[in-house]
């Protein structure tokens, strides 16, 4: 007996749904792409449960007809393109004919769509890739696609999915990705009744504020800067943050053709414009669009995968990179030494911390004080400053020889109300005093943890803050770890919280601030390694409580951190890497009276 045959096409449409659909948000995605094909300007979507029970698709697009209607189901089925030699001058987004195909393999899916010449549309109800139902409707110009029950047939799938919010996170990222490109298109999401997001037809600045500059970071865009670059090979067009236009953890934006892309090799064109101009761990915005031939680009990229081939991407390269450095050159916020005398450009040495606005010990005698170098820490400054270069970060071996040295017997200065000058043996140390109070700091916000219950201080008139989408989801997601430490929080409407009490520990510390940096911190570490997030909490509130840079302290209040900060077994460096000390070496201090 002969023992092949072809699968049914209800499981090889399985079996490829598990290629393209992966999770609601991909779902969303090819949706959503359908409606721009057809020309949409209007684009309604609407989730219930992230996804899981419904995923609805509204569009005043071109509409199929009813043969159409259900031929869009069938593998392989596009209108898109009909000879192989259409995917060399692609100009859609979709042109697989697979997406309806797989999503209806996997789902109950009701669809009615209406062409603006026809007198009467059409309602097809599938089921697990089996027509239920196709029948005349009076619906309107457009298409309205209902997906029900995602996985409903694949228990498998099912599981695999992550909580409700993580679900709805990958939705509102695959929703920007798309917003970004379409700000021409209307676009709204409702969530579980509760409208996350409502863009209007705009231009690309305008929908990067509307997006990123919603509340708490209004005037997002004001501090982004114009690129453009138009050559035979590419043009490129976008905006980039200036040197405010920063973040630990920055939006970044490649797209190419109208698609999200990921570039790591582009990514390091870019930073490379910015070199010398970031303050350690921040990084730029950026929102960079290429537009290219199709042909030079790989244009068979899988639907899931977000990395692209350029043929000529050294050339690219270049371009990107001139480009980015052309726009902050032209708005003056790159040091002009940067780009007019290049090659020529004089490292100022002994730029041993990058927060120090001026420095005080200086080695270089070609020292410019206009050069802005706070701006711009020398990649190799490390190694540049021989005395310290045994300090770095990643040599363990990092040690001062505190004890030995009666280093807390010995009375501290302190210098620009910033940092607190200690003699010792090899010279003189310097240490950061708020870094040294946060990281003091944090051993006692961690405790809290571990006591499982922080002492609340009740706020007197509740604080509301206002968060982005995805901050908003963020901080539900923290509720109960703050609960713990001392926080409590209501969420008094869909992107409002109020803030009724804080830890006790935070005193007079601006409770919208701590939560601000803990939403930064969890964000910087990653959201997923929930196991880490107390850490992360105990970071941010040590980093709020500290005694600011600019306070003055008395000798006995110097005396009093340098003694915990020296009791700690890392002092360092703070929890979050950043150095506390550092010495100016007696050698280098003799030196400059050679
Ligand atoms: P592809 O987008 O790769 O062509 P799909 O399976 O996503 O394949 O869609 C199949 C076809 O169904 C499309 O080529 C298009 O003709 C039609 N179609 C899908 N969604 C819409 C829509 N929202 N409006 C009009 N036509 C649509
Ligand atoms: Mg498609």
């Amino acid at each position: 007996m002969d023992i092949i045959h072809l699968l049914p096409d209800s499981v090889a449409n399985q079996i490829a749904a598990g290629e393209v659909i992966q999770r609601p948000s991909s779902c969303l995605k090819e949706l959503v792409e359908n409606s721009l094909d057809a020309g949409a300007t209007k684009i309604q979507i609407i989730v219930q449960d992230a996804g899981r029970t419904l995923l609805q698709v509204i569009d005043n697009g071109k509409g199929m007809s009813e043969t159409d209607a259900r031929m869009a189901f069938e593998r392989h089925a596009t209108s898109k393109i009909s000879k192989a030699d259409d995917l060399f001058s692609l100009h859609t987004m979709g042109f697989r004919g697979e997406a309806l195909a797989s999503i209806a393999a996997v789902a109950q899916l009701e669809m009615t769509t209406k062409r603006a010449e026809d007198e009467i549309g059409t309602l097809i109800e599938i089921s697990g890739s089996q027509v239920v139902r196709q029948e005349p409707d009076s619906c309107q110009n457009g298409t309205n696609m209902k997906i029900k029950n995602l996985f409903f047939n694949v228990p498998a799938r099912r599981r695999f999915l992550k909580t409700n919010s993580t679900e709805l996170r990958n939705i509102i990222s695959e929703y920007y990705r798309i917003a970004l490109v379409y700000p021409q298109v209307q676009f709204t999401l409702v969530s579980d009744d509760e409208i996350l997001s409502d863009l209007p037809a705009s231009n690309i600045k305008q929908r990067i504020e509307n997006i990123f500059g919603r509340q708490l970071k209004k005037g997002f865009s004001q501090h982004l800067v114009e690129i453009e670059a138009n050559t035979s090979i590419v043009n490129i067009y976008g905006f980039v943050g200036n040197t405010e236009g920063t973040a630990k953890q920055a939006q970044q934006y490649f797209f190419v053709n109208g698609r999200f892309m990921k570039h790591p090799y582009f990514h390091k064109a870019v930073m490379t414009a910015y070199q010398g101009m970031l303050m350690p761990d921040q990084n730029p915005h950026y929102f960079i669009y290429f537009d290219i031939a199709p042909d030079a680009i790989d244009i068979n990229i899988h639907p899931t995968k977000t990395e692209i081939k350029f043929a000529d991407e050294q050339p690219i390269w270049q371009i990107l990179q001139a480009a980015v450095r052309e726009a902050l050159g032209k708005f003056n916020v790159a040091p002009s030494i940067d780009f007019n005398r290049e090659g020529e450009i004089e490292i100022p040495q002994l730029n041993y911390n990058t927060n120090i606005q001026q420095p005080s010990f200086k080695t270089n005698t070609n020292y410019n004080p206009f050069e802005q170098h706070k701006k711009n820490p020398p990649k190799d400054w490390q190694q540049l400053y021989t005395p310290t270069a045994n300090l770095t970060q990643e040599n363990n071996e990092d040690t001062i020889p505190l004890f030995e040295n009666n280093l807390t017997d010995k009375k501290p200065y302190q210098y620009a109300n910033k940092y607190i000058i200690l003699p010792c043996s090899t010279g003189l140390m310097i240490i950061n005093q708020h870094r040294a109070h946060a990281a003091v700091l944090y051993d006692r916000f961690l405790a809290l943890n571990e006591q499982k219950q922080g002492t609340k201080q009740q706020v007197l008139f509740p604080e509301i803050i206002d968060l982005d989408i995805s901050q908003a989801q963020l901080l539900t997601d923290l509720t109960a770890e703050l609960q713990i430490v001392g926080f409590e929080i209501a969420q008094i409407g869909k992107q409002s919280f109020s803030v009724d009490a804080v830890p006790a520990e935070l005193g007079n510390e601006n409770p919208t601030r701590a939560l601000m940096n803990i939403l930064h911190e969890v964000e910087q570490t990653g959201k997923s390694a929930h196991s880490a997030w107390h850490k992360s909490i105990a970071i941010a509130l040590a980093n709020t409580a500290a005694i600011s840079s600019g306070k003055s302290l008395t000798e006995e209040e110097m005396k009093d951190l340098t003694d915990k900060l020296f009791a700690r077994s890392e002092y360092i460096f703070t929890p979050d890497g950043k150095r506390i000390i550092t010495i100016i070496d007696n050698k280098e201090i003799d030196n400059k009276f050679a």
